[in-house]
């Protein structure tokens, strides 16, 4: 099995942390150039049963920037082509204007989109139910996993959940 993988979510959320700890084979970025390229490969991540690979969204990441038309369609093309969308979000932070405007991008899709909540290390369990609440609220989720790609918490599952999608 194997298929496409698009982590989105606000600055800070640990994006990088997960992927430097999943990813066993580092891709050589193959352009510098964010807007010429849509999608850039950040690692592929192969199992005995499948080979997950993961991708980044430009375009979506800004919500400061007053984004081009054709950088918001070029997100939300890529957002329908990818097998398993992972919205990553913080732990200890309930939802706020950042993640409302990637929820926006989801509209529309039907990509199965995982709330991967991360930094559990962090937070009281009653925190943690509040932060999911206030996502699952807006938006209907195929799978909620919190985890730590700090510490690993969690992180085989998700693996293993992802494969189930391919
Ligand atoms: P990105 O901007 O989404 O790529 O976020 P980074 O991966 O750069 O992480 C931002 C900060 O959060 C860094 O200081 C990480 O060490 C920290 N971080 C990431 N994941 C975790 C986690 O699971 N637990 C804790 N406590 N800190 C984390
Ligand atoms: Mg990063």
């Amino acid at each position: 099995k194997s298929g496409f993988i698009s982590i989105i979510g606000r600055p800070n959320v640990g994006k990088s942390t997960f992927l430097n700890r999943v990813v066993g084979q580092k891709i050589a970025i193959m352009s510098d150039k964010p807007q010429t390229t849509r999608n850039k490969v950040q690692g592929v991540v192969t199992t005995d049963e499948s080979q997950l690979v993961f991708i980044d969204t430009p375009g979506i990441h800004k919500p400061k920037h007053k984004l081009g038309d054709f950088m918001v369609k070029s997100a939300r093309n890529t957002l329908k082509e990818v097998d398993v969308i992972m919205f990553m979000v913080n732990a200890n932070e309930p939802i706020g204007g950042g993640d409302r405007f990637v929820i926006d991008m989801l509209e529309h899709t039907e990509t199965p989109v995982f709330l991967v909540i991360n930094k559990i290390d962090l937070v009281h369990p009653d925190a943690l139910l509040t932060t999911i609440t206030s996502f699952t609220k807006v938006y209907d989720f195929a799978e909620v996993v919190p985890l730590s790609a700090l510490n690993g918490n969690n992180v085989e599952r998700l693996m293993e959940t992802l494969t189930k999608y391919m």
